[in-house]
C-alpha cells in the first residue's frame, strides 16, 4: 500500500478550463505559469509559444503522426530535463513540472529502460510518482501510511529495501519497475490498473488522472512523441535559474553533445532533427501569444534544449543567410538544392556557428538556441520551402524519416 490521495499538494494555478473559456485559459495559464517560473537569464518569459494539444490542427502532430516505435523505451538525460519547465494539466488544473521533479522522471524512464520494459511502462512509473509524490523525494509518509517514503512513497516493510534504497530516485524506481514486470497481464490493463497491482490503492482508477500529465512530461524530456495518449502539455520552456547559466554550450554540455561535427542522428535519406526535445508548436493557424490574435505559424517550434541549446541542420547544404531579418529574428537558412531551402529561427546575435557560404553536413550544430525576434522564450523555430512555398515540417521530416 503505498497511494495517497492526500500527497497531491502542487500549488498549482487553479484555473478552470470550461470549454467557452479554454483560449482565453491557455494564454492565461501560459502567462501564470511565466511568473511563477520567473524569467529566465535570456529569455523575456522563460517559456515557448503556445502549444495548443486541444484543437484539431495542434493535436494531429500528437496523436495523428504516429511513432514509428511504439514500444522503444524512452530517454532522457536528468541533467538536460532539469533545465526544462512542463506546464501540463491535472483534473483541469495547469500544473507546473520543473527542476529536480523533472530530473526524478528522467531517472524513472532510466531505471524503466534499464529494466528492459517499454515506454508505455515506464510512463506508467512516471504516472504513478506524479500521484504519489509529484516527482519528489518526500522523507515523509502521510496518516495512511506514516512509513512511506521516496517517488513512490515505498513503505518500510522490507518489499522496497531500505531507507536509502526509497529515498534514492533510481533504485525506487527500479524496485517499482520490478514488481510492475511481474504483473505479467498489465498491457490488457489500464495504466492506472496495473499502477494498482503494484501500488495497491483503494481505488484502481486512482491514477489515471495524472497519465495525461505524465505522457506530457515523459514525451517532452524524452524528445519523443509516443503516440500513448495526447500528452496535456499546456506550455514547455526553459526552467528559472538553470545551474549552468544561459548562454552558448551551457544546454550543449548538459546534454553531452558539445563538440564539433554531427550531434545528432541522421536518417537514412540524409535528414536529421533540427533541434532536441519537445514540439512545441506545430505547424497552421493558432492565436498568437503575445499579439493576442490569430496567425499562420510558419513552421514548428522545438524546445530545442532551451537557452544554449543546440540548433542542427536538417540536411546537408550550404548556408544562404545568417543574419537577423527584418523583424529582428535571428536568422540561418540553409539551401539544399533541389529547390528545398529550410531556416532557423531566434538565434541572439552570438548564437550563429556558421557563415553565409559555408558548407554544412546533415545533424551538424549550425546555432545557439535564443529567443531574439517574435519569441517568447528560448526556442528554435524551423521552417522548410519546398520551391519558395512553406510547407508542413513535420510531415516533410516524418517522410524523411525524422519523427518527433
Ligand atoms: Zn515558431
Amino acid at each position: 500500500m503505498s497511494g495517497r490521495n492526500g500527497l497531491w499538494l502542487v500549488a498549482a494555478v487553479a484555473i478552470l478550463l470550461a470549454p467557452g473559456l479554454l483560449l482565453g485559459a491557455l494564454v492565461a495559464a501560459t502567462i501564470a505559469s511565466s511568473s511563477l517560473a520567473g524569467a529566465t537569464a535570456c529569455a523575456t518569459s522563460g517559456f515557448s509559444e503556445l502549444l495548443s494539444p486541444f484543437t484539431g490542427g495542434g493535436d494531429a502532430a500528437f496523436t495523428g503522426g504516429g511513432d514509428a516505435m511504439p514500444s522503444a523505451a524512452l530517454e532522457a538525460d536528468p541533467a538536460a530535463a532539469a533545465k526544462l519547465t512542463v506546464s501540463t494539466l491535472i483534473d483541469g488544473e495547469v500544473v507546473e513540472f520543473t527542476g529536480v521533479q523533472l530530473s526524478n522522471a528522467a531517472h524513472i524512464l532510466g531505471a524503466g529502460r534499464a529494466a528492459g520494459l517499454v515506454s508505455r511502462d515506464q510512463i506508467i512509473g512516471v504516472m504513478t510518482a506524479i500521484g504519489e509524490s509529484t516527482l519528489r523525494v518526500l522523507d515523509h509518509g502521510d496518516a495512511a501510511g506514516p512509513d512511506s517514503r521516496g517517488l513512490f512513497q515505498q513503505r518500510d516493510n522490507g518489499a522496497w529495501g531500505s531507507y536509502a534504497d526509497r529515498m534514492d530516485p533510481q533504485v525506487s524506481a527500479g524496485n517499482f519497475f520490478s514488481a510492475l514486470l511481474a504483473v505479467t497481464e498489465r498491457a490488457a490493463l489500464t495504466p492506472s490498473e496495473a499502477a494498482h497491482r503494484v501500488q495497491g490503492n483503494a481505488d484502481p482508477q486512482h491514477y489515471t488522472k495524472y497519465w495525461p500529465a505524465a505522457v506530457a512530461v515523459s514525451e517532452t524530456i524524452s524528445g519523443r512523441i509516443t503516440s500513448l495518449g495526447a500528452g496535456a502539455i499546456v506550455s514547455v520552456g526553459a526552467a528559472a535559474g538553470s545551474a549552468s547559466g544561459c548562454g552558448p554550450g551551457s544546454a550543449a554540455a548538459a546534454l553531452g553533445t558539445g563538440g564539433a561535427g554531427v550531434s545528432t542522428s541522421v536518417s537514412p535519406s540524409g535528414w536529421a532533427s533540427p533541434g532536441s526535445g519537445g514540439l512545441t508548436d506545430t505547424f497552421g493557424n493558432r492565436f498568437h501569444p503575445t499579439e493576442l490574435e490569430w496567425r499562420m505559424h510558419n513552421g514548428i517550434d522545438l524546445a530545442a534544449g532551451g537557452c544554449g541549446g543546440q540548433i542542427w541542420a536538417a540536411q546537408a547544404g550550404t548556408v544562404v543567410e545568417a543574419a537577423p531579418d527584418s523583424s529582428g529574428n535571428g536568422t540561418i537558412r540553409i539551401d539544399h538544392g533541389a529547390g528545398v531551402v529550410t531556416k532557423y529561427l531566434h538565434m541572439e546575435a552570438d548564437g550563429y556557428l556558421v557563415g553565409v557560404g559555408a558548407t554544412v553536413a546533415a545533424g551538424q550544430q549550425i546555432g545557439v538556441t535564443g529567443t531574439s525576434g517574435q519569441s517568447t522564450g528560448c526556442h528554435l523555430h524551423f521552417e522548410v520551402l519546398v520551391e519558395g512555398s512553406r510547407v508542413d515540417p513535420l510531415l516533410f521530416l516524418a517522410e524523411r524519416g525524422v519523427g518527433y
